[in-house]
């Protein structure tokens, strides 16, 4: 099928249009003696045979299926779906960073190796860890850059024999995976009936083994955690974690909750990655590359990867490299990381300026809290009693469940009526979790309709339309998909079928 139906277009492969007989370009026959692809090569490539404005109107048809934070809300819990303003978009397109190359001389480049030397400056001061390396490619990345750096610390301190990373069962699923990747054991943390990590829960996991917590190697916890609540025993648990030779390596997809309010330093954090994607606004979600540079303290700053961009007596700058930090843990990645992400992110923070900032996360924290107080009659709260959450809000499908309406029917709903779903069955401290982040980005008429959207599906599914749930979505060109299968059994390759 080619073309559309109603607003949606149903689109084949390029390869499935191919009309071999009018191939797309005509070129000029050549003298070939002999080919340099062997003699079959033109069938075997099998390039499909389409005119440029056939080309075109296949990707710019597909450019409008992506649902993003332009078309609409996006309540993407932990992911931190928000407004990306068009002034960054401006600055990294400016001829002097957007045409720059890694391997220039650095007299040419004094301009980017300046605004990398800001962003770490701006990034060591928000979050109180001087020691900061831009290079990580994504958040992912900067935790295995920063659990390489306390593997290195413990390496070069005579400590190898530190090989367990305790984590809560709320952490997201990079944490634990990062460890594993770095050689350590992981000891899962369970969360309490609070939503938070006790001190008796720590307690219990730093001791386990060894009377002092002398196999301990740190910690991986984000605060606020994935529940969107506030760590409140942290200052104790970071204590005890120090006291038995342990890093604290802080997840900080979170840190939008607290930019400018408080500094990870100030709980005992020692290395921590910022998801400039998320916190600074760079866009991310199909919207482009992510930068997740890590901060440490002074002492773990030894050993973090090189380069950073240092800053000489005579004002210039430049990229040291393993000379001048012979205990790092080398390179991880070319050249300097994701320099368009540096610009973005810089334009977000001295756009902003520090009340701006400190504004940011008290407005994230005041929508997530309007959400919860909204929602907290029809939806199940878990954690609505003890107190207003952070920057985002957690509900579970325990009341519809009874009405045989499922997160998954919900989140179905949502697309139904027009909403990318929230975060769904994460994290996995309770059943049917959905995690809702509304930025501080959204207008108080946006999440209004999203609450009143929410508050339709509650009254449905109490009035017991289940039946019409488990059809969701209906006006979407795919309906539900065996995601198991798909997940489990991709189809990755297309055979031509003559
Ligand atoms: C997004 C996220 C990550 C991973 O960051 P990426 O940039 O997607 O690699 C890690 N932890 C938490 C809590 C997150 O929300």
């Amino acid at each position: 099928m080619d073309g559309n139906r109603g607003l949606h277009y149903e689109e084949n492969l390029l390869w499935e249009k191919e009309y071999s007989d009018h191939p797309g370009v005509d070129l000029p026959p050549v003298e070939i003696t002999s080919l340099r692809t062997g003699q079959d090569a033109r069938e075997t490539i099998g390039l499909p045979q389409l005119s440029e404005p056939q080309v075109l109107r296949h990707f710019v048809r597909m450019s409008t299926w992506n649902y993003s934070i332009d078309h609409g809300f996006f309540p993407l819990g932990s992911c931190t779906m928000k407004h990306n303003p068009r002034l960054n978009e401006k600055l990294a397109r400016l001829k002097g960073f957007a045409h720059i190359h890694p391997m220039q001389s650095e007299s040419t480049v004094q301009g980017a190796l300046e605004l990398m030397h800001e962003l770490q400056s701006w990034l060591g001061e928000l979050t109180g860890l001087p020691g900061v390396c831009l290079t990580p490619a994504a958040g992912a990345h900067g935790e295995l850059a920063g659990v390489m750096t306390i593997r290195r610390a413990h390496e070069v301190n005579g400590q190898a024999q530190r090989k367990i990373i305790l984590t809560p069962d709320s952490s997201h699923g990079t944490n634990p995976a990062t460890a594993v990747m770095c050689g350590f054991e992981v000891r899962s943390m369970p969360t309490s009936e609070t939503g938070c990590l006790s001190v008796e829960v720590f307690k219990e996991a730093l001791y386990k083994t060894d009377p002092n917590g002398a196999d301990i190697a740190g910690m991986m916890v984000t605060n606020p955690n994935t529940c969107g609540l506030f760590e409140k025993e942290i200052l104790e648990i970071s204590k005890l974690l120090h006291d038995a030779g342990g890093y604290f390596y802080c997840d900080g997809a979170n840190f939008n909750a607290l930019v400018g309010k408080v500094r990870p330093a100030d709980f005992g954090v020692d290395v921590m990655h910022i998801n400039l994607h998320k916190t600074f606004s760079t866009p991310h979600g199909g919207g482009g590359p992510g930068s997740g540079p890590i901060c440490c303290t002074e002492e773990l700053a030894k050993y973090m990867p090189v380069p950073n961009v240092v800053k000489e007596d005579d004002g210039s700058y430049r990229r040291e490299t393993m000379e001048d930090r012979p205990t790092s843990l080398g390179t991880l990645k070319a050249f300097q990381g994701q320099f368009g992400m540096h610009v973005r992110a810089l334009s977000y923070m001295k756009s902003h300026g520090a009340d701006g900032l400190k504004q940011v996360s008290e407005d994230a924290v005041l929508n997530a809290n309007y959400i919860l107080r909204s929602l907290c009659d029809d939806y199940h709260a878990p954690y609505a009693d003890n107190g207003p959450c952070m920057h985002e809000a957690l509900l579970t499908d325990k009341k519809q469940k009874q009405h045989d309406v499922t997160t998954l029917d919900i989140a179905k709903a949502l697309v139904e009526y027009g909403y990318h779903p929230m975060t769904v069955y994460f994290p996995l401290v309770l059943p049917g979790t959905m995690l809702i982040e509304p930025t501080e980005t959204e207008s108080k008429d946006s999440i209004d309709r999203f609450v009143t959207t929410m508050k339709k599906i509650a009254q449905d599914a109490q009035e017991g339309k289940a039946e019409e749930f488990h059809n969701f979505p209906q006006s979407t060109p795919r309906k539900r998909l065996d995601e198991v299968k798909a997940a489990r059994q991709p189809t990755l390759s297309w055979k031509h079928v003559a």
